[in-house]
């Protein structure tokens, strides 16, 4: 990376924009210092010792910018917090505007200069919608690779998009949105990135904050000019509150996507259906995300290349299996309610009812069944539990599962080890953990779900 921006060290921590900062005076910019975050010398920061020549390169307008955020924050102010948290990092020559998974913001002067402050703010707000909806703490848990990474793209920046475009934003090119690929509206990413993505044009590249894949102009995570992660918590907990707070106020219109972001936020309470359906989907995501090359359909690109045979990505279909304890402490209708709605479950995050396959589990393993309901399902055993010998045998199935739904109400041993390759949901079922004299814990490496059995 060349020469970049004049040397301009200021205290960096400005982390929210309730935090105090010292700002040394600065006579030419008498406004809106208050609204500016630190600037970090890049060059500085990468190769200490290594002074880059201050005429080489437009310095980075920081007024402007700061108008721009304030532009952003008149616009969207429950996004406040978020806006004036992230430090800027002025990266001549990038051609963009990213930000990095530390919630440092990556700008290049030039386009300060010739942007509106209207664009300029506008790429504010959507970039701290990918910082607040952690967009890239999502696709590291869905396995989001890089051959996906597009997909990804497409998918988080419809669902910020959307929830934007009806609020007089003005971007640089055309926005993506869910309808012009055919999506519905109001989606999480999660979900427009299994649905069919048709060929675009467009190429988004918002930096690591939007997909988790680190750039190369991007400063590494531990240097100190980023936004710890707690900060990074307490900063999305602030916007949450005050997401909530506008809407009592009836201050403005809010989508209702971001009404649903900011109760789940804040509120940990929530409904144990939607936690179990987001770890499935999650779960089901992580195999999706392991995509293969595949000869038996063309490749997207075939037509730049018509003389050579492209392989197109395949995705895995998922195979979901659900284990039920069915030991003497689980009550059969219980169990039989339970399994209907974790069947619903399933077949709203897209798997077919004909993929269900449940084992009934108790000390013993009993025979799989396929089954269409919860209703149709024969609970079988009776006596103790052993959940870990059914996620065993569970692991064995073929074809094998990549998602094993165990649905317990926890007095069980498990195995030490997760399954290679399968992801576990655990659905915990009532409050005891205790039986005899010992207590049980859910296994570490399994994802966890506690279901109110009322
Ligand atoms: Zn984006």
């Amino acid at each position: 990376m060349g020469a970049a921006c004049r040397r301009r060290l200021w205290p960096v921590a400005l982390a929210t924009a309730k935090k105090q900062v010292t700002i040394p005076t600065r006579p030419q910019w008498p406004v809106a210092l208050a609204t500016e975050a630190p600037v970090v010398d890049r060059d500085a920061a990468a190769a200490p010792g290594v002074g880059p020549d201050p005429a080489a390169q437009a310095p980075l307008d920081a007024r402007r910018l700061a108008v721009a955020r304030l532009w952003a924050v008149s616009r969207h102010p429950y996004l406040a917090a978020a806006i004036f948290a992230s430090p800027v990092v002025a990266v001549p020559g990038l051609g963009k505007v990213t930000v990095d998974e530390s919630w440092r913001l990556y700008v290049d002067p030039e386009l300060v200069e010739q942007w509106s402050v209207e664009v300029l703010g506008s790429l504010l707000v959507h970039h701290a919608g990918h910082l607040v909806r952690d967009h890239a703490g999502r696709a590291r848990s869905l396995g989001v690779s890089e051959h996906v990474t597009k997909d990804w793209a497409l998918a988080a920046d419809a669902e910020i998009n959307d929830d934007l475009i009806n609020t007089g934003l003005r971007f640089p090119s055309e926005p993506v949105l869910p309808q012009k690929f055919g999506w519905e509206p109001s989606r999480l990413a999660e979900e427009y990135f299994h649905c069919d993505h048709p060929d675009s044009e467009a190429e988004p590249d918002c930096g690591s904050g939007a997909d988790a894949q680190t750039r190369s102009w991007e400063l590494l995570a531990d240097r100190k000019s980023g936004l710890p992660p707690g900060e990074r918590h307490l900063t999305r907990a602030q916007v949450a509150s005050d997401v909530l707070r506008y809407c009592e106020e009836g201050r403005g219109r809010m989508s209702k996507s971001w009404l649903r972001w900011a109760e789940d936020m804040l509120d940990p309470q929530v409904d144990w259906r939607r936690v179990l359906a987001a770890e499935i989907r999650k779960g089901v995501g992580t195999t999706a995300g392991l995509v293969d090359y595949t000869y038996k359909r063309p490749s997207r690109r075939a037509a730049a290349s018509p003389d050579v045979v492209l392989p197109a990505m395949e995705r895995p279909v998922p195979e979901v299996v659900v284990l039920c304890d069915t030991s003497g402490s689980m009550g059969q209708n219980q169990l039989a309610r339970l399994l209907a709605e974790v069947d619903g479950l399933l077949r709203g995050v897209g798997l077919g009812r004909s993929r269900l396959r449940v084992l009934a589990v108790d000390a013993a393993v009993h025979a799989v069944q396929r089954v269409s309901s919860g209703r149709r399902l024969e609970l079988l055993g009776g006596g103790g539990t052993d959940m870990g010998a059914g996620v065993m045998a569970a692991a064995k199935l073929r074809p094998r599962p990549s998602v094993i739904v165990v649905l317990t109400d926890g007095l069980t041993p498990w195995p030490a080890a997760a399954p290679k390759g399968i992801a576990v949901v655990v659905g915990l079922i009532g409050g005891g953990r205790a039986k005899g004299n010992r207590t049980w814990e859910p296994p570490g490496w399994a994802r966890v779900v506690h279901i109110d059995a009322a």
